[in-house]
């Protein structure tokens, strides 16, 4: 079979569906160039409007072009429009930032006070979900899905009687739990199913090798990870250290006293202890890094030992007396996960859909709930009627928001035209950050507390295969690529829920799912926000071309032994960048041990009168139900 290698991969024909809107008819439209994607929205007829679907647009996605100017220019030059215009709108609440957070807020306050409420949801963003987004395809009679941020849920019991109930609300019960459970195959990692196996994929030459079995449990001594490792092209020294790593043959603190361990584990990075204890050279150490960029963001140089280990990175059996406690406690997590742990097609993508279509019914009339929410096409004209109770306002952002009297006002742009709201009370669902700039007149100490935090970026890309055959044949369904700008590669959800149809053979079109953190993880000094913020400048810096080039390259090198020509198979690409990812947790190498109260983000997240502040930034906690008890915190505060 001819191999198709290069270098640098070339590209010598543009006919991706990139920068589009695949619409379900065929219907095209500028997405990004020139003028902003809010823009070339605002100048389509309504006949066109009935086709704007974000879900199925393609090329640059996430913070898309049109939907960040306006946020940077008032939090990096302090500019924002001198007047407004009023709509002369007043609400009963005014929720700023349209992800998991500002949609529960609207819930929970609908839920506390009256169903006819009047709320309004503005997100600067072209579709709503914050980080809970959905990718769309369309392509021969079929439509696949994937997901272009927050991927899992867990079960309503794990999650606090709270978040649980809103879970509950939506019909993600117990039964729908199990049921998620079922529809989703035995391999599909990602969806939960911790037993199917786990690649490596590393270059050999100039292609990549994928070694199959099951990495995440070969990193601790299970399974056959001799053999697993003695596969690998590195030098025959450093496979012999990450045998006896793996396999615990040996305490590499061994020379400390219980104590000294204690300090050791809670006061050095990851990755100095793989270097300076294991033996590892720096050329070894992504092998192990991996896991830990994608799941958490930063690299093992910003994690302290004992924070890698408890997310499973290797060495559990590594630390002498340590081991039994820390294996006791991972194994616990892990059982945790593997139990609970549940997946939509688009992610979490679903259960912002479910919410939407709970308080704004016309978005969906049709639709029943949870078994057909992957599947239903939502108008999105439906969002923003004058004459339904909730409404959510895209492509707008806040810009100035101010108690005056017994209201407060909200200043907005949207689509480059200055308007202004007036609404009994405001949640703040969007980033911490950017708070003191929307409400100038808070305290500097609260200012202070809102920015101490940086939130942790991600790319996130979706290519479109015209079949799986290439990718059927790597033998599993995720893999890590230690070496590649996408540190983790899987198949796009392969699960039944919410009536999807996924790809079923080697012949049908797929989607591959490709995840990268862009914090640096080469041991450059600083501290992990500080890294965090080179990582976002990354993302701003990179072009669509600049991720496709990476695109092409990766998977011709991972696929190309087994049939693939990036020319002719990739039929579309969407790349999801996300600079503004996970809410910060504190880091046990940076942060100090705040007093109860003390902390920045209990100082940041204090109510401003009839403006109270949710999202996940005001927990230091980057999931979805601290998002919801964020929001009913908010809420709580303003009903009081
Ligand atoms: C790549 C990735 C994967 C994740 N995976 C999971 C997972 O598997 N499980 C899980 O539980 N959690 C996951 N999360 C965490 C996720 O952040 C939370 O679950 C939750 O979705 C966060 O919701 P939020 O509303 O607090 O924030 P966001 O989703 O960030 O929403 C805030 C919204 O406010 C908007 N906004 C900001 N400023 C303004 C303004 N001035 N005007 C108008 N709008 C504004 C933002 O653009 C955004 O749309 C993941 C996050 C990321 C980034």
């Amino acid at each position: 079979m001819a191999r198709k290698m290069v270098m640098k991969t070339k590209i010598t024909r543009r006919d991706l569906l990139n920068g589009i809107v695949i619409g379900a008819g065929g219907f095209l439209l500028p997405a990004y160039g020139t003028e902003s994607a809010a823009r070339s929205w605002s100048s389509v007829s309504p006949e066109a409007l009935a086709e704007y679907y974000p879900p199925t647009l393609t090329g640059m996605r996430g913070s898309h072009v049109g939907s960040f100017e306006v946020a940077h220019a008032l939090a990096w030059q302090g500019q924002k429009p001198d007047s407004y215009k009023s709509l002369n709108e007043h609400y009963d609440l005014v929720v700023v930032g349209g992800g998991m957070s500002g949609l529960a807020a609207a819930w929970y306050y609908r839920k506390k006070t009256d169903p006819a409420a009047r709320i309004l949801i503005l997100d600067n963003h072209d579709d709503f979900g914050g980080h809970a987004k959905r990718n769309e395809f369309h392509y021969k009679g079929r439509m696949l899905l994937s997901l272009g941020g927050a991927q899992n849920l867990d079960n309503p019991s794990n999650y606090g009687d709270v978040a649980g109930s809103l879970l509950i609300d939506l019909g993600i019960d117990e039964a729908a739990i199990a049921q998620m459970a079922a529809n989703t195959p035995d391999d599909y990692v990602l969806g939960g199913k911790l037993g199917g196996d786990v690649g490596m994929t590393v270059p050999d030459g100039e292609e990549h090798l994928t070694i199959g079995g099951h990495w995440l449990k070969f990193f601790h001594g299970r399974g056959d990870y001799r053999a697993a490792v003695r596969k690998l092209p590195i030098p025959e020294n450093q496979k012999d250290k990450l045998v006896a790593f793996f396999g615990g043959e040996k305490d590499f603190l061994d020379d400390l006293s219980l104590t000294k361990k204690w300090d050791y584990v809670n006061n050095n990075s990851y990755n100095q202890f793989l270097l300076d204890r294991v033996g590892l050279s720096i050329d070894t150490i992504p092998i192990l890094d991996a896991h830990l960029l994608i799941l958490n963001g930063p690299s093992g140089w910003n994690h302290t030992v004992l924070e890698g280990i408890l997310v499973g990175s290797p060495g559990l059996r590594a630390l002498g007396w340590l081991a039994d406690f820390v294996d006791s406690i991972a194994a616990r997590l892990i059982d945790d996960l593997a139990g609970e742990i549940r997946m939509f097609p688009d992610g979490n993508a679903s259960v912002a859909r479910l919410l939407v279509q709970k308080m704004i019914p016309g978005v969906a009339p049709g639709m029943k709930g949870i078994e057909d929410v992957a599947v239903t096409r939502f108008d999105y004209s439906a969002l923003d009627q004058s004459d339904q109770s909730v409404r959510v306002r895209l492509n707008s952002t806040a810009v100035g928001v101010k108690e005056v009297g017994d209201y407060v006002k909200v200043d907005y742009v949207q689509q480059g035209k200055p308007l202004s709201i007036a609404a009994s009370h405001c949640v703040l669902a969007c980033y911490n950050n950017l708070i003191p700039d929307l409400c100038p007149e808070m305290s500097e100490a609260q200012k202070n507390g809102l920015s101490y935090g940086v939130r942790v970026p991600f790319v996130y890309a979706n290519v479109l295969l015209d079949n799986g055959q290439a990718f059927g044949r790597l033998g599993v369904t995720f893999t890590h690529c230690p070496y590649d700008p996408f540190q983790w590669v899987s198949a796009a959800p392969t699960m039944a829920s919410g009536g999807y149809e996924p790809p079923r053979g080697p012949d049908d079109p797929m989607v591959v799912f490709m995840m990268a953190s862009p914090t640096p993880a080469d041991g450059t000094k600083g501290t992990t926000r500080d890294l965090l913020r080179m990582g976002r400048h990354k993302i701003y810096a990179s072009t669509f071309d600049d991720y496709e080039q990476q695109i092409r390259n990766q998977l011709q090198r991972m696929l190309g032994r087994y049939g693939f020509d990036h020319e002719a198979d990739i039929k579309a690409i969407t790349v999801n960048r996300i600079p503004h990812g996970y809410a910060y947790w504190y880091q046990g190498l940076d942060d100090p041990e705040w007093e109860e109260g003390q902390a920045p983000h209990e100082i940041g997240r204090q109510q401003f009168g009839r403006i109270s502040i949710a999202n996940t930034d005001s927990e230091v906690t980057p999931y979805m139900n601290a998002a919801f008890d964020a929001a009913h915190r908010a809420v709580e505060e303003q009903l009081q």
